[in-house]
């Protein structure tokens, strides 16, 4: 590792922070080296804060019908390969109940932007999940919603909102929106979560079309400012029916990479070893957690929708992701060192 590499990564460790110039410059220079120099650091300083714990989610997805065309995201609008499904509120339920018994006490709501789930239905959901489980915490990440609308679902009881930011380059996130979606928005939505109280959380695919060490760095800093609660990060992985078919998808490498930084920046945030990093590798989440993350979101969703909710090809849903898998997921942290806890899994203060 060169001399300028090593002294960023004590920087970045020391202050939390480094310029956009600094961030292009240590992702621009890496190499093996300094990626296990930054992930020994994110380590220790993750073990300081949750020792060797890994907080689950129950992932539950409500619906894949999506009134938004995101040009990366196979469930976009005009997808017409998309067999489109959307849960009933005792399907959710259910989800719910089952993984209760199986040791969540997260549940993690996600889907399209569907106008089904008008403010009243979805309230009426965290309501009756919140009287029959009220020390569980409940994540939403239902996409863009009016202020009013969020503020309705938070006194409604929801805990946690989750809102990638996607990219923090407006130019950039134009080559991967429609013109109908807009980064302004985007952002005001991120702001507005955290004023009303929401644990709020951003993140960004990796590897993602037109994606540069610059737009990469303009991420880093947003997140250095904007002080997430929560950071979802994962590779981009193409999906055959949208134009970003033929891109390569991101790397486990570079992911890693990033969730050692982030993890530097915001010592205790709560970072996912996301589904699509254990889909490019049958290891990414162990690599994952490996790197400084200690979140991992197990699919809770009736495995008769599980394929359907196809964010992009080959997504993992069985096996370890599977909630009802939850031993084997436990078998497999503990190899590594780590230890799955039963709890909400809050983000500490330090
Ligand atoms: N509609 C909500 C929203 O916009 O936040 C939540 C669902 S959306 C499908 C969840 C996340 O999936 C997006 O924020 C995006 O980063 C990720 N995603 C979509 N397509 C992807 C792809 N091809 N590869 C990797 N991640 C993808």
């Amino acid at each position: 590792m060169n001399d300028k590499v090593y002294i960023l990564i004590q920087k970045l460790a020391k202050a939390h922070s480094l310029s956009l110039s600094e961030y292009i410059y240590l992702i621009e220079n890496r190499n093996e080296e300094a990626a296990k120099r930054l992930a020994g650091l994110a380590v220790d300083v993750r073990k300081k804060i949750y020792k060797n714990a890994v907080f689950i989610r129950g992932l539950i997805e409500i619906s894949n019908i999506c009134k938004n065309d995101c040009l990366y995201c196979g469930i976009r609008r005009s997808n017409k390969n998309c067999d489109r499904y959307r849960l009933t509120h005792e399907e959710i339920l259910a989800c719910a109940e089952e993984g209760y018994l199986l040791g969540f006490r997260t549940f993690v709501l996600q889907g399209g932007e569907d106008g089904y789930f008008t403010d009243d239905i979805l309230c009426k959901i965290i309501k009756s999940l919140k009287s029959h489980y009220p020390k569980c915490a409940i994540t939403l990440s239902m996409g863009e919603r009016s202020a009013k609308s969020y503020k309705k679902l938070y006194d409604a009881g929801a805990d946690r909102y989750l809102l990638r930011h996607e990219t923090a380059d407006k130019n950039h996130y134009e080559k991967l929106h429609p013109p109908d979606m807009s980064f302004e928005h985007r952002m005001e939505c991120l702001n507005e979560l955290k004023k009303i109280g929401y644990q709020t959380g951003c993140g960004f695919m990796v590897g993602s079309p037109y994606q540069t060490s610059q737009t990469l760095a303009e991420d880093l800093k947003f997140i250095e400012v904007f002080q997430p609660d929560m950071c979802g990060i994962g590779p981009f992985i193409p999906h055959k029916d949208t134009p970003f078919k033929e891109n390569k998808a991101g790397t486990v490498e570079l992911t890693c990479y990033l969730l050692s930084i982030i993890r530097l920046i915001c010592p205790s945030v709560l970072l996912p070893s996301t589904t699509a990093l254990g889909t490019i590798h049958p290891f990414g989440r162990e690599l994952g957690i490996q790197a400084g993350a200690n979140v991992v979101m197990p699919n809770l969703s009736p495995s008769s929708v599980r394929k359907k909710y196809e964010l992009y090809n080959d997504k993992i849903c069985t096996g370890a992701e599977s909630a009802q898998a939850i031993d084997s997921l436990k078998q497999r942290m503990s190899a590594i060192g780590y230890e799955i806890v039963t709890d909400r899994g809050d983000r500490k203060n330090i």
